[in-house]
């Protein structure tokens, strides 16, 4: 359907950032191509593989993408993963501009002793486990215990305890994979306690996941009013999302205790870094972490967790790490900075290089909604656009686009299935419909 001259635009990743930088670009020109290539052999990426079972209201934008992979001048290529399968260099050759949108594949570590130990989790592997991701399903997290720890304070890490806590005649109407329900339902968790290392001014998640956490039936908030000491007198001068954020935690404390019966609990923990995972006498698995306790240096958004020397253990059998995702250099001919983790750019457009562009959170770092994402892809998008005006990228000099790396994937014998989103939807829908 393309013509020779039309400009040919590769995007690696095909979740929110990709899709939303397609659309962008199909919309404003009616001559572009949009070729889509995805590590995974479906697309959508954390939308379909992070977001929680839960939220289903979050999940609608895959109808916007669908639309996008269903138009006559996009292609979606499962199963390619771009730095192993085919080279940045290669797609440069092949496309007039590439886009780099493949998120953030890896973890922050806590970088403490007994990381590893059985029991102790990535929330990117749990919640991959609980949602279908291909790679974990085989995770078989061990729910005997009664106490699990999430590390970390942020929108991930109340997913994750809250999943953990939901009741199962609630999760069983959700999409959630039918072997996560399983082990839910014979689940013995009844306390999850969210530990970070700063204050309860600092925490990073948001006002509607609190108020999940405070909704849940048959779970009460856990907190310790001595760690929100200072805190009703700092309320007036916060600016307003944190400050209701804030008197919403503080009215956590003055839950009626006898109010009604609970077996199910969850709390906040503050000013907590852990400095060893310790583990059973056989040296296997988790029981517990050493928690250094810490003080906090300055205030506000900007303040530091200082170790005081003095230290913590807190029991846990399950121990899920929720403090962080990063990218990861998928090619070394890609400019990449370590020290952020992301591809340095300016407004999308790739420093150092021509033809190469960037978008979501391999762009900005792994922080933001689905919404962030959107507008820094369309600013990508707009910047790709204006190379193209300007004749900065020259779409009259021909590019084979698909054609070529399609013969090159097939030299490699990587068979490449040009899946149909209407497919996985309806899959979806199915799975929804025998959970429920
Ligand atoms: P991703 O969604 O990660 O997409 C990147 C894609 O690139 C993936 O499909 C990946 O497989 C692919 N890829 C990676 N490497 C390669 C490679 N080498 N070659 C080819 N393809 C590759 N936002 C909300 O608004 N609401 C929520 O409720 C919400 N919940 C979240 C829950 C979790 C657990 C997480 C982690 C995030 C959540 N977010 C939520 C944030 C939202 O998911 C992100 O803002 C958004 O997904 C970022 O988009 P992205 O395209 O940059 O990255």
């Amino acid at each position: 359907s393309a013509c020779a001259s039309s400009p040919k635009v590769c995007i690696v990743g095909g979740g929110p950032a990709g899709f939303y930088t397609a659309q962008h670009l199909l919309k404003a020109r009616s001559d572009l191509v949009v070729d889509i290539y995805e590590r995974l052999p479906v697309p959508f990426g954390l939308v379909r593989f992070g977001v929680a079972p839960d939220h289903p209201e979050v999940k609608n934008v895959i109808n916007t993408f669908t639309q996008t992979a269903r138009h006559e001048r996009c292609s979606f290529y499962g199963n390619v993963s771009v730095g192993t399968d085919v080279s940045v260099e290669e797609l440069k050759k092949a496309y007039h501009a590439v886009v780099l949108s493949y998120g953030a594949e890896g973890n922050r570590s806590m970088g403490v002793s007994g990381e590893k130990l059985a029991g102790v989790f990535s929330a990117r592997d749990f919640v991959g486990w609980y949602n279908g991701l291909p790679s974990k399903k085989e995770l078989h997290p061990d729910l005997s215990c009664e106490t699990a720890v999430v590390l970390g304070q942020g929108n991930v890490a109340l997913d994750v305890a809250r999943i953990l806590l939901s009741p199962w005649d609630f999760l069983k109407k959700t999409d959630i994979t039918q072997q996560a329900l399983e082990s839910l339902g014979a689940s013995r968790v009844r306390r999850v306690l969210i530990v970070g290392r700063r204050g309860p001014l600092q925490i990073a998640c948001t006002i509607k996941e609190v108020r999940e956490m405070i909704n849940l039936p048959e779970t009460k908030a856990d907190m310790l009013p001595g760690e929100f000491e200072g805190i009703a007198e700092a309320l007036k001068d916060l600016p307003r999302p944190r400050k209701r954020l804030t008197e919403l935690l503080l009215k956590t404390l003055k839950v009626d205790e006898g109010q009604q019966m609970v077996d199910k609990q969850w709390g906040f923990r503050f000013l907590r870094s852990p400095v060893e995972v310790l583990p059973d006498a056989d040296g296997k698995k988790v029981t517990g972490v050493r928690f250094s306790i810490n003080t906090l240096e300055g205030s506000g958004e900007e303040a530091r967790a200082l170790p005081t020397g003095q230290t913590q253990d807190i029991e846990c059998g399950l121990l899920i790490s929720s403090i962080g995702y990063k990218s990861l250099l998928i090619d070394p001919s890609v400019p990449f900075d370590p020290r952020t983790s992301t591809v340095p750019n300016e407004m999308g457009r790739v420093s150092d290089t021509s033809g190469l562009y960037c978008s979501g959170w391999v762009k900005r770092g792994p922080t933001g909604v689905i919404a962030t994402t959107m507008n820094d892809s369309f600013e990508t998008a707009q910047i790709l656009l204006k190379d193209l005006d300007s004749g900065t990228l020259d779409p009259s000099v021909d590019k084979a686009g698909a054609q070529e790396i399609t013969i090159l994937l097939k030299t490699r014998a990587i068979s490449v299935p040009v899946c149909s989103p209407t497919r996985i939807l309806r899959l979806q829908k199915l799975r929804q419909q025998t959970n429920s």
